[in-house]
């Protein structure tokens, strides 16, 4: 596979109602992020998500260098970047890092996280990544075994992640919970990880 992808046409519609791999992020950190961005439609501080992208900017200019060596290690026989995949059947899109073609001819996404590796947002890195396969797998019908996460800071720290069934069900389980927030709007419970309120853009809001 080379730069440009031979993607066949998505089936995603501007019309069907979707979530992004970002949304589920928000989603694990606390699940009332989606009731007040998507129901309430009050976003989210823009200067603090600035301040984040631009640091990630910073970080993706550094490590440029480091990803050869990554999809070496791994074993890539071929690449496509930044690749805009979107399921209506899933009713998820998003643009993953990386399209890999492994030796086997099997295809995997490699995604690169500009933090340092944690064990607590490790499992929102995973659903995530697992997100990702699901939509490569039926985009380019092909198989998708495994995923890669690439924690660039930590000296390209990589890891592989299993795409099998329980992984799978546990992805599509979160992607149905967060529907469930979004077309009924009902208040979800608080995250239970009651320190992530002290600094929450929504903590003046949600009682
Ligand atoms: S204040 Fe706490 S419970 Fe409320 S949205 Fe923020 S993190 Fe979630």
């Amino acid at each position: 596979m080379d730069e440009s992808a031979k993607l066949p046409p998505v089936s995603d519609t501007e019309a069907t109602p979707m979530i992004t791999p970002s949304e589920v992020i928000e989603y694990i950190y606390c699940p009332r992020f989606i009731y007040f961005m998507r129901c309430l439609e009050i976003p989210q501080f823009e200067d603090r998500r600035y301040k984040v992208l631009k640091g990630r900017e910073v970080h993706k200019r550094r490590t440029k260098e480091n990803r050869e060596y990554l999809r070496k290690k791994i074993g890539a026989t071929g690449k496509s970047l930044n690749v805009y995949l979107a399921s209506a059947r899933l009713r998820v899109r998003g643009i993953v890092d990386e399209v890999l073609v492994l030796k086997d001819g099997s295809l995997a996404p490699l995604d690169y996280k500009y933090t340092p590796f944690r064990e607590m947002a490790f499992r929102t890195h995973r659903i995530q990544l697992v997100l990702y396969a699901l939509l490569i797998r039926e985009t380019y019908n092909q198989p998708v075994n495994c995923g890669f996460l690439a924690y660039v800071r930590d000296s390209s720290k990589l890891i592989k992640v299993n795409i099998d069934s329980g992984a799978e069900h546990e992805t599509i389980n979160v992607v149905d919970r967060i529907f469930k927030i979004v077309e009924t709007c009902s208040l979800p419970g608080r995250t239970k990880y009651r320190v992530r309120c002290h600094d929450c853009c929504y903590k003046n809001i949600c009682v």
